[in-house]
Order: C-alpha cells, then structure tokens, then sequence
C-alpha cells in the first residue's frame, strides 16, 4: 500500500465531529459516546462482500450508499434514530481515487442522517464492508417483529419488487438492449437503479407510525420471507391481497409476468412492512395522505392456524403468510426469500 493504514483513516475517514453526543470519534482505542438517559440503545451490523451483495461493476459511491442504507434500514424497522457508526474496510489496495469516493459518498450519507461515524477498522484483502450502526429509541418504543396481534391490518411502504427488478438488469447488462425495445426507457432504468444502489431507508415514516403501529420489519429478503418472521415471532397468521401490492410501473415494464413474483420474493426492497390495529388505521392513512408516503394496505393478521383445529394454539413451526387473489389461495413460488448457505 502506499498509503498508510494511519495516513488513509486520518485522511478519508477522520473528521470533526458535527454532534456534541461524540465524546471522542476516530482516532483513539474506542469512540465514546453519550447516550440519552430516557432511551434504548439500539444496534445492527451487516457485512457486504464484493460480488455476492453488490455487482463487480458497482462504483465507489454506489457500495458506500447501499451499505449504509441498507444498515439504516434496520434501524427504521425499530423506529429508532440513527445517531453513530462504525466501519470494518477490507481493501485488496489503497487507491486513493476509490478511498476519495467511497469516504465522501459514506460521509453525505452520515450528514443526511445524522449519523456520525465514530470508529472502525482497516485491513487489507478482498472487498468486503461491516457496518455496525447503532441507533437510539425511547424507552419501550421500538418496533418488533413479536408484536403482531389478530386483527392487525398489514401496510407496507412504497413499492414492492423494484429491487429484484433492477438486479435483473444490473446483473444482465444484454438485457437492457431488451427493455429498450420493450419500451422501457432510460428514466426508469435509472428508477430501478436508484432503488438498489439507493434504497431510502425509511426513518421519518417509521419514527411517524411508530406510536400507532404493533410490530414492524424492513423488506431485505422478500415480502413473504419477512411478514413470516413477524408470523412466526408473534405466534399469528398473515393474510395478503396479492391483488393490492404496490407495484410500480417501471418494474413492471421490466419485469413483465414477473412482477408479482419479484413484489412477493425478490428481496432489496428496503421497505418497511408494519402491523397496524383497526383503531388506528385511519389515522395511518391520514399520516400516509398528509406526508404523501406511499403506504399501502395489504393485508391483515390473523389467528395462527386460523380454519384449522388446532387454530390459536401455540405453535411456531407452524405459523403461515397466506396470500389471496380474489380470495382464493395464491401460490407463492420462493417463500424463504435469499438465504446464505442454503445451497
Ligand atoms: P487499534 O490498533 O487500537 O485497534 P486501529 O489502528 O485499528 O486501532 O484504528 C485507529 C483508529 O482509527 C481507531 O479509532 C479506529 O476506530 C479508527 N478506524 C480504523 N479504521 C477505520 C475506518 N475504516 N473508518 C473509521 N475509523 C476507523
Ligand atoms: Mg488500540
């Protein structure tokens, strides 16, 4: 390397910091921070590997804002605040030009959610980047996933299947030349694109429903794999209208007969999916109108094993997400979404 590990974290990753809660940031044995007194602390790592979490192709700014973001996104499925981070940085080299990039990119990502990057670690070999992000609520507000209670209406936020839809493109660089002459064009590849290299992870909205909401995830995996963790956590049944999913019209020009497989299964939504009792629902969607926030009703919750005889007794192998279409049983093709080492 001809930057040195010191030389490369005080120049690209080490900064003043801009929130009076850092004791102390990069630079010493630990960071030290000042928690308020009245909330939670709350925490998340991700790992992001080169090749298997974002294309070979994929640019600086491009790996740095889908693995903040998509970190953040698990802080809005808690409705919790982003307040500082932590970054592990394996390099298989110290190029300043990518180090520049990547730091600035990461660095306006913290600045736009206040979020201050505290510490980490650097090392040198193939690509791959840990973020630990920690996050504050206030006491005994955080949204679970063991939360859900019958009768609950199930809402997501905006739109489901845009990410499976991009990678299709991302991953196939010949099928663009298709959706060209499929009448897609450029704006809504860039759409598609946006919503895996950018997904917005949605703080303000979870902050928002979170006094009125019972249980909540983030969609990484697919919509059906995620509803059935809250399914089984809560120990109920999930009933969706596949018929009310929110697709937009750029996956589905992309996607074709797909869509609705992709809105169900395809993953790297990074939409939240929430559970909402009846007597808060109006006001759910007076928030959704005031805000302009794109949520939709999907679904709802129901008794676990609902219709069968041993309906409403414990039982966590056995708890479903059924989907409907004109009220009769739709049969979703990958229920598990991506899961490592399941091949
Ligand atoms: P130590 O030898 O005590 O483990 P390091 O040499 O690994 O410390 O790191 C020195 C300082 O730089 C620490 O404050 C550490 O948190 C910070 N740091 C190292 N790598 C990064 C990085 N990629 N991003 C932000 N801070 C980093
Ligand atoms: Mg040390």
């Amino acid at each position: 390397m001809s930057l040195s590990e010191f030389d490369l974290i005080a120049t690209y990753f080490q900064r003043q910091p801009k929130h009076k809660s850092v004791v102390k940031g990069v630079g010493d044995d630990c960071a030290i921070v000042s928690a308020r007194s009245d909330h939670h602390l709350v925490m998340s790592m991700d790992t992001l590997v080169l090749g298997r979490h974002f294309p070979q192709a994929a640019s600086p700014e491009q790996i740095a804002t889908r693995a903040f973001c998509t970190c953040l996104s698990d802080l809005a499925a808690m409705a919790a605040e982003p307040r500082w981070f932590t970054l592990a940085l394996t390099l298989p080299e110290a190029d300043p030009l990518w180090l520049e990039r990547f730091s600035r990119a990461l660095l306006s990502i913290a600045d736009d959610y206040a979020c201050e990057l505290v510490g980490g670690d650097t090392t040198q070999g193939p690509l791959t980047l840990t973020l630990q992000v920690h996050g504050e609520v206030k006491q005994n507000c955080a949204l679970t996933r063991d939360a859900a209670k019958e009768g609950d209406a199930v809402f997501v936020s905006g739109y489901l299947g845009d990410g499976a839809a991009a990678l299709d493109i991302l991953l196939d660089e010949s099928s663009i030349n298709l959706q060209a002459q499929a009448g897609v064009d450029k704006k809504e590849l860039d759409y598609l694109s946006g919503r895996f290299y950018c997904p917005e992870p949605q703080i303000k909205l979870a902050q928002a429903i979170a006094d009125y909401s019972h249980a909540a995830i983030d969609i990484s995996d697919g919509l059906v794999a995620d509803l059935q963790h809250i399914a089984v956590a809560s120990q109920v049944d999930i009933d969706i209208d596949v018929d009310a999913l929110p697709i937009s019209s750029a996956c589905q020009k992309v996607a074709g007969d797909r869509a609705l497989q992709y809105a169900l299964s395809g993953g790297d939504d990074y939409q939240l999916a929430f559970t909402v009792p009846a007597q808060h629902i109006a006001l759910i969607e007076q928030i959704n109108a005031d805000e302009k926030w794109n949520m939709t009703l999907i679904g709802k919750v129901v008794a676990l094993n609902a219709g069968e005889p041993d309906a409403g007794k414990p039982n966590p192998g056995k708890a479903v997400v059924r989907c409907f279409q004109n009220k009769q049983l739709f049969t979703v093709k990958d229920r598990t979404g991506y899961q490592h080492f399941a091949s």
